[in-house]
């Protein structure tokens, strides 16, 4: 599988990402939230990099299964174990596809009173998009392919590899 981006090149963003938050959320206490599965080796790369007193937290929704195609119903399958009540969250994503994820859960996450919300992603497939998502943080946008690696799965499959793939039979 044709790597689109190595090892190398998603340490070097994910580095400069954690300095980017460290500075934007000086003097705060940001409570980062992964998406699992996917979000998981981003996730933990980036909390190495943020050099605050943070928190973290993970939810889970349903993803497309099987299919590489996006049914638009997104489903909440692990809750949160904390809550959101006046805290500074950072929603951490592993991909923004159509979008219909991210702005369902931001709808959620919202409505439990957090102090600010931001968005983080690894990647962005900006010409898929459906519905308008603001990212704060973003690390590529990359062209409307099927990747997997670095969290990102085909039926489950290939979250384990250190980069990021083209998945060929799509
Ligand atoms: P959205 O709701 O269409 O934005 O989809 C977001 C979710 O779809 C991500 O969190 C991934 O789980 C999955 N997804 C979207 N594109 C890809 C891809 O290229 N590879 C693997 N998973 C993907």
């Amino acid at each position: 599988m044709q790597v689109v981006l190595s090892e190398a090149k998603i340490q070097e963003r994910v580095l400069e990402m954690g300095r980017e938050i460290t500075r934007d959320y000086a003097g705060r206490e940001p409570h980062l939230v992964g998406v699992l599965k996917g979000a998981c080796p981003f996730m933990t790369d980036l909390v190495r990099h943020v050099d605050l007193p943070m928190t973290l937290d993970y939810i889970a929704v349903s993803s497309y299964g099987a299919l590489t195609k996006s049914s638009g119903e997104v489903r909440l399958v692990k809750d949160l174990d904390q809550g959101l009540d006046g805290r500074d969250l950072l929603v951490v994503e592993d991909i923004v596809d159509t979008g219909l994820t991210l702005n369902y859960l931001l709808r959620v996450l919202r409505a439990r009173g957090p102090k600010s919300v931001k968005v983080v992603a690894l990647l962005s497939k900006p010409a898929r998009r459906l519905v308008d998502v603001h990212v704060d943080y973003l690390g590529f946008d990359i062209k409307d392919d099927f990747v997997v690696g670095y969290g990102l799965d085909h039926n489950q499959h290939f979250r384990n590899l250190r980069d990021i793939r083209l998945y060929g039979s799509e």
